[in-house]
C-alpha cells in the first residue's frame, strides 16, 4: 500500500485508544478539565455505568462561543503554547487531546457560558461525522459535557466494556482519587438518577477529616499520622497509618505529585522500604500523600494518561520520601492537620 496521511477522524480514534480506555477515563479527563477551568462545583451524572451517558457539569470559566469548535479539535489547548510552558506544567491537562478523542468515539454535546458572555452556546458532534453544529442554548455560567453512546462507532472497543456495575466502580474510584486532591471543590456523583456520593466543599480541618473518612473509611481516618516534611524545595504532606492493615480493611494508596494521582514505582519502593524498616513486613502502608516538587524537576509527559512521571533527581526524591515516612512511623497516631491542598 502507498503511504497516505490518515484522515483526521481515524487519527483521533487511534489517539482515543490511548486516552479513552473506558468510561472512567472519560470521567477523569472531563473532571480534570473542570478543575483546570477553576470550577468549585462539579456534578458527574452517569447512566448505565457510562455505557449510555456521562454528563459532567461545572461552574468553571466556560468556553467562548467562537472557541467551541476549536476545543473539540486535536492539539487544541489553552494551557500551554511553548516548550517552556511544557516544562512548567501547572494544569492537569496540556495535550489538547481529550475532547477530540472522546468526541471521535461518542455523541458529544458541549454546552458552555463564560461569565462575560450573554448567552450559552452548544456544540454537538456525532463520532465519525465530525461536523460540529453550533447553536444557542440555556446554561448557567460554566460548562456541561454530555457524552452519549461511548464507542458506538468503534464496535471492537465497545466489546471491551464491562458490566455497568464494574464500569461504575471504576468511575467511583476516579472521583474519589480526584476528590482527595481537591478538598475545596464540591463533587456530586450520580448513577441512574440517584446520588451515590456527595463530597461537600471541605475548607476546615474537620470538614477535611470528614471527607477523608468518607473516602478512605474510618479504619484509616481514626488512626492517622499527619505528615509534613520538606527537603530543599521538595515537600511531602498528607496522612499515613499502619493500623488499618491489621483489620484487613481495603488498602488506601493515594499518592499525588503536584496534584496529579501517580502510581510511581520509585515512590512505592520508598514507602515499602520505610514500612519494612518499621514493621518488618514487606507491604505498603496505607497513605494519602501529596508530593510537591518544582515542575522543572519532573517530566509528566511520559504517558498519555499521565500516570507516570520521570524525576530528574530520582535518588534524592526516593531517599527524602523514605526518610519522611520513617520519621512519621515513629510518631504516635493523632488526627492533626496537614497542609491545605
Ligand atoms: P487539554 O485539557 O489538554 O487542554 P482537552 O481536549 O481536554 O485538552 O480540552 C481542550 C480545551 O478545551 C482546554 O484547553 C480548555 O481550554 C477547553 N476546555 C475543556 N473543558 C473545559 C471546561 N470544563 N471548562 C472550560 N474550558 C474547557
Ligand atoms: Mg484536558
Amino acid at each position: 500500500m502507498p503511504i497516505k496521511l490518515l484522515p483526521a477522524m481515524l487519527a483521533n480514534q487511534i489517539a482515543a485508544g490511548e486516552v479513552v480506555e473506558r468510561p472512567a477515563s472519560v470521567v477523569k479527563e472531563l473532571v480534570e478539565n473542570s478543575l483546570d477551568a477553576g470550577a468549585t462545583e462539579i456534578e458527574i451524572a452517569i447512566e448505565k455505568g457510562g455505557h449510555k451517558r456521562i454528563l459532567i457539569r461545572d461552574n468553571g470559566s466556560g468556553i467562548a462561543k467562537d472557541e467551541l469548535e476549536l476545543a473539540l479539535s486535536r492539539h487544541a489547548t489553552s494551557k500551554i503554547s511553548t516548550l517552556d510552558d511544557l516544562e512548567h506544567i501547572a494544569s492537569l491537562g496540556f495535550r489538547g487531546e481529550a475532547l477530540a478523542s472522546i468526541s471521535s468515539v461518542s455523541r458529544l454535546t458541549l454546552t458552555s457560558k463564560p461569565a462575560d458572555q450573554d448567552n450559552a452556546w452548544q456544540a454537538h458532534t456525532e463520532g465519525r461525522d465530525q461536523l460540529v453544529q453550533i447553536q444557542p442554548a440555556a446554561h448557567p455560567d460554566g460548562t456541561s459535557i454530555d457524552v452519549e453512546d461511548l464507542f458506538f462507532n468503534t464496535p471492537a472497543r465497545r466489546k471491551f466494556l464491562r458490566a455497568e456495575k464494574t464500569e461504575f466502580m471504576h468511575i467511583e474510584e476516579v472521583v474519589k482519587r480526584i476528590a482527595l486532591s481537591h478538598f475545596g471543590v464540591q463533587f456530586v456523583l450520580k448513577h441512574n438518577g440517584k446520588t451515590i456520593k456527595r463530597f461537600a466543599k471541605a475548607s476546615t480541618d474537620n470538614q477535611q477529616q470528614k471527607r477523608l473518612a468518607q473516602i478512605c473509611g474510618n479504619q484509616f481516618s481514626d488512626n492517622l499520622i499527619a505528615l509534613n516534611s520538606a527537603y530543599q524545595d521538595i515537600k511531602l504532606d498528607g496522612w499515613v497509618t499502619l493500623s488499618a492493615q491489621e483489620n484487613n480493611a481495603q488498602a488506601v494508596n493515594f499518592f499525588y505529585i503536584n496534584g496529579r494521582v501517580m502510581r510511581d514505582k520509585l515512590i512505592f519502593h520508598a514507602l515499602k522500604q520505610a514500612c519494612f524498616e518499621h514493621t518488618g513486613l514487606e507491604q505498603l502502608p496505607d497513605f494519602v500523600l501529596y508530593l510537591h516538587i518544582d515542575p522543572e524537576q519532573i517530566d509528566v509527559n511520559v504517558h498519555p494518561a499521565k500516570h507516570e512521571v520521570r524525576f530528574h533527581q530520582s535518588r534524592i526524591v526516593h531517599d527524602f520520601v523514605y526518610r519522611a515516612m520513617c520519621d512519621a512511623f515513629t510518631q504516635t497516631p493523632e488526627t492533626t492537620k496537614s497542609e491545605q491542598h
